[in-house]
């Protein structure tokens, strides 16, 4: 149920709504007259504006309440916002600067106000692009190892993890979405699918693969009961903002609890569809070298995951599980430990990572990577390839027990 106060911003509006509130008034300007503001939204559910004064400027992010890609005919609840802002204060406090700043919150408008990234840009635009990104690596994999221990009873009191569990599962709507268009929908025709036409014997075959279908819904499961940790949700590429040297990672609203694998192979699977597209986007001499730049990325970026857990693991162990007591006083009992536990993650990561790249090709909602490859003759192909890597994740994520084996296959497939 909305809020009677709730009204959706217009670029027109805003300034009239928003200059009485001092956060945004003390960054902006304090004259409303002097501020100019743009709609810039381009995800499929949000209002996204950016607004710029004589003091600076400021991003705000409303919800809508329905799904903006579909229309009003697919209702959406407002209270995604109050998840969204929830998440993005937990990210900060567990990997500081890794999320743009949060400087106010209004629950009845459904609008977070944050600080604008500048000259930031898509991460998924720079792929496209051809654009590489110093550092982005690691920043990645320490994003997703600090959120995914720090937010779980490796690190949290249980108490206090047990009571956000209770909280994030208030985001009912939202996961919804992903455990029917990222699990369910790519593996049978269901109503919003579509997919390019030249694919229709390679997803018919597919979608007759019963073991494919179940290994998919027992992650669906595990993605569904599991309240490891507090995951982002929504970590594609389209989920961070870099300029050269500098990344940022936003939009948690997908934010609930789950298992930790969840977002790295999420991730993992988006790089893995921008190095199969790239034949579509880069010139014949450029493409070698950015395709196995891609690939360094994903290298780094599952290299520093699991430095980091590790050396979270040997100085943060301050919650219920593993207890240091069972393990520190046997020689190296504990890094073995950890190592057990990591190569669990890797696995559910693997089949994460194989899925979402079957529902960005299958389900609803596409990724410019393949979308923006205006050619089918040349989109299809490229696309049946990245379904094949998928199933072979999988169908076969047991045989792949390291990142260097992933990146081998992945070159297979190219
Ligand atoms: P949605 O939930 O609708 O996908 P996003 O949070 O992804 O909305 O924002 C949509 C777009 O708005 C982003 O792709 C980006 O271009 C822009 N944007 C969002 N947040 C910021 C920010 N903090 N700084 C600069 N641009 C932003
Ligand atoms: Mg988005
Ligand atoms: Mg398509
Ligand atoms: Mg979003």
């Amino acid at each position: 149920s909305q809020d009677a106060r709730y009204s959706p911003l217009t670029a027109e509006t805003l300034a009239a709504q928003l200059s009485q509130v001092a956060a945004v008034a003390d960054r902006v300007g304090s004259d409303p007259d002097k501020w100019s503001v743009k709609e810039v939204g381009d995800g499929n559910l949000n209002l996204v504006f950016i607004v710029e004064g004589p003091k600076g400027s400021v991003i705000v992010k409303q919800a809508l309440p329905y799904v903006r890609l579909v229309g009003d005919s697919w209702p959406l609840p407002l209270y995604r916002a109050f998840f969204e802002y929830h998440a993005l204060i937990r990210e900060a406090d567990r990997d500081p600067g890794a999320v743009p700043e949060v400087f106010h919150f209004d629950e009845a408008q459904a609008l977070i106000v944050m600080e604008f990234l500048s000259p930031h840009k898509i991460l998924r635009r720079k792929l496209i692009d051809g654009e590489k990104v110093e550092g982005l690596g690691a920043f990645l994999g320490r994003f997703c190892a600090r959120t995914a221990f720090r937010g779980s009873e490796l690190s949290m009191k249980s108490a206090d993890k047990k009571q956000d569990v209770a909280l994030f599962a208030g985001n009912v709507a939202i996961p919804a979405i992903t455990e029917a268009l990222v699990f369910t929908d790519p593996y049978f025709n269901a109503q919003m699918n579509h997919h390019t036409a030249e694919l229709d014997p390679v997803v018919a075959e597919l979608r007759k693969n019963v073991k494919l279908k179940s290994r998919a819904q027992r992650m669906l499961m595990k993605f569904a009961s599991n309240t490891e940790t507090m995951v982002h949700g929504d970590l594609h590429s389209g989920s961070i903002m870099s300029t050269a040297t500098e990344s940022r990672v936003i939009d948690p609203e997908f934010v609930q609890y789950g298992p930790l694998g969840f977002d790295i192979g999420m991730l993992t699977a988006n790089f893995l569809m921008a190095y199969l597209s790239q034949p579509a986007h880069r010139s014949a001499e450029a493409l070698e070298d950015y395709q196995e730049w891609i690939l360094s990325v994903i290298e780094e970026t599952l290299a520093t995951f699991d430095e980091e857990f590790l050396r979270l693991w040997k100085s943060e162990r301050t919650g219920m599980l593993y207890p240091a007591s069972l393990f520190e006083d046997q020689d190296q009992s504990s890094e073995e430990t950890c190592a057990e536990l990591l190569a669990g993650i890797w696995q559910d990561a693997v089949a994460f990572c194989g899925i979402e790249m079957h529902r960005r090709t299958l389900s609803l909602a596409h990724n410019a990577d393949f979308e923006t490859i205006e050619n089918t003759a040349i989109r299809a192909p490229l696309e049946a390839r990245n379904l094949a890597l998928g199933t072979e994740l999988i169908l076969n994520t047991g045989a792949i027990r390291t990142p260097r084996a992933l990146l081998e296959i992945a070159r297979q497939f190219n």
